[in-house]
């Protein structure tokens, strides 16, 4: 099945200059871009973005980390595309990713590991939402 997921290249990322590297593996993953910008969130936004880790004791520096510096959020489409690009990026935990991974190669720990990935067919649509209006999503053919 053709799925979508948003991708965001996440603040320690950007701050790395790894932005061309990262999208440079999704592309060669067979991933098409939807819709990308370079943007900012403020703490209101990272905060409804991660509304359901609101209950978790990370939830106020996740916050507080996506909202200190410019992102790239990025919707995607592919067949298979949450698996796909779970498997591209790798474990949340840096050190638990498998070599080649966005994560193991760019993520910095289990908090700043570089991107996000939706988790489910649902999600992603919901995600991709957030970030794009309808008219800023492009199929290329
Ligand atoms: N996170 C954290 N500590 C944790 C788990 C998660 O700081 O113990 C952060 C991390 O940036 C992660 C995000 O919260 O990417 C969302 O967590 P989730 O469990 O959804 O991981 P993901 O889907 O990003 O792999
Ligand atoms: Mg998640």
């Amino acid at each position: 099945m053709i799925e979508k997921t948003l991708a965001i290249i996440k603040p320690d990322a950007v701050k790395k200059n790894v932005i061309g590297e990262i999208i440079g593996m999704i592309t060669k993953a067979g991933f098409r871009i939807l819709g990308m910008k370079y943007t900012r969130i403020n703490k209101e936004q990272a905060g409804s973005f991660y509304e359901v880790h609101k209950e978790r004791p990370f939830y106020n520096d996740l916050v507080d980390y996506m909202s200190s510096g410019p992102i790239v959020p990025i919707a995607l489409e592919k067949e298979n595309a949450i698996e796909d690009y779970r498997k591209l990026i790798g474990s949340t935990d840096p050190a638990q990713a498998e070599e080649g991974t966005v994560r193991k190669l760019y993520g910095e720990s289990k908090s700043y590991n570089a991107v996000h990935g939706s988790d489910s067919v649902e999600n992603g649509i919901i995600e991709i939402g957030f970030f794009f209006s309808k008219s800023e999503l492009v199929l290329c053919d």
